[in-house]
């Protein structure tokens, strides 16, 4: 069974910042992290590949800098890791960076059957959880989102039981392979890297894709091939609230108080 995981690199922090000029994130001085939701599915690879045998290779697309990712999970266990990164690739959204990890897939499907996708439920960035159904819809996989459990994987039949969590809700649903998987944060909980893990990852020779290397067309990726670009992150303004006292026995004036804002703000019908 081959599994590839799509990492991604983060800030570890909320307060990120665009850069006017290039309409990209301003990353100096920014601690960087693995995506969360993605440690949850490394680990979920690493541990089919404990159950039913088989090889991990964990996939980033980021600057050069993004090799952190993908050497955590070379420590953690995956097999190969590859850096997809070049200037052409910056400034994607979600769209452009779909098309930039599917044909990295794609390139490495051809060469190794790909079994599997496994992707973070969503980034604690960008937020959107667009990327893991844009992969799989450009590779033509099945694709099972917001997975919390993994019942089973039949290679033989090639299919995978899964239970999705809905809200308020579980849905346990068996789908055909080749599949992407989103994990959700209660799937598992991440293994640590033990030191030889981590002396191995660091000493490895890294593959970094280039565009020169996935030759793929500037209108589709990076900033060119984005119809969506993030122009400016605010946090949003509350306006100051108002006090209501209702101490010292004026509990029946700030109730009555509070009840002509209900009907003011239209929270509540007069009729
Ligand atoms: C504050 C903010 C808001 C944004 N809003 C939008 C928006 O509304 N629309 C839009 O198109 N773009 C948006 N972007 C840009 C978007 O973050 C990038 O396109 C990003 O590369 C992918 O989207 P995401 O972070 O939402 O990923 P998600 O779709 O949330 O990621 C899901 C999973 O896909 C995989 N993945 C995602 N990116 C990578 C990567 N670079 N390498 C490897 N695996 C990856 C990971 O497994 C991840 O857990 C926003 C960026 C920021 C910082």
């Amino acid at each position: 069974m081959h599994i590839v995981v799509c990492v991604k690199m983060v800030p570890d922090t909320t307060l990120v910042q665009i850069d006017p000029k290039t309409n990209t994130l301003v990353r100096e001085g920014v601690p960087f992290i693995t995506n969360p939701f993605d440690t949850h599915a490394v680990e979920e690879a690493l541990r089919l590949k404990d159950r039913y045998g088989g090889k991990v290779t964990a996939l980033s697309m980021g600057p050069p800098a993004a090799e952190m990712v993908l050497r955590r999970a070379l420590a953690l266990g995956a097999d190969e890791a590859v850096l997809l990164s070049d200037r052409a690739f910056g400034g994607a959204d979600t769209l452009a960076t779909s098309k930039v990890l599917s044909e990295a897939i794609r390139r490495i499907h051809e060469n190794e059957p790909v079994d599997l996708v496994f992707c973070g439920l969503q980034t604690i960035d960008g937020d959107t959880a667009q990327v893991g159904p844009g992969v799989a819809c450009r590779l033509g996989f099945t694709q099972l989102t917001l997975v919390d459990h993994i019942y089973e994987v039949n290679q033989r039949e090639s299919y995978i039981e899964v239970r999705r969590k809905l809200e308020g809700a579980f849905e346990r649903v068996q789908a055909r392979m080749p599949a992407l998987i989103t994990t959700t944060r209660e799937i598992n909980t991440p293994r640590y890297p033990t030191v030889p893990g981590r002396l191995q990852a660091a000493s490895r020779a890294l593959p970094v894709w280039s565009n020169d290397v996935m030759k793929l067309e500037r209108a589709e990726i990076g900033l060119q091939g984005s119809p969506t670009n993030v122009r400016r992150i605010f946090a949003p303004q509350r306006e100051k609230g108002e006090i209501i006292n209702g101490l010292n026995g004026a509990h029946l004036t700030a109730a009555d108080c509070m009840l002509n804002k209900l009907y003011e703000w239209d929270i509540l019908n007069a009729d």
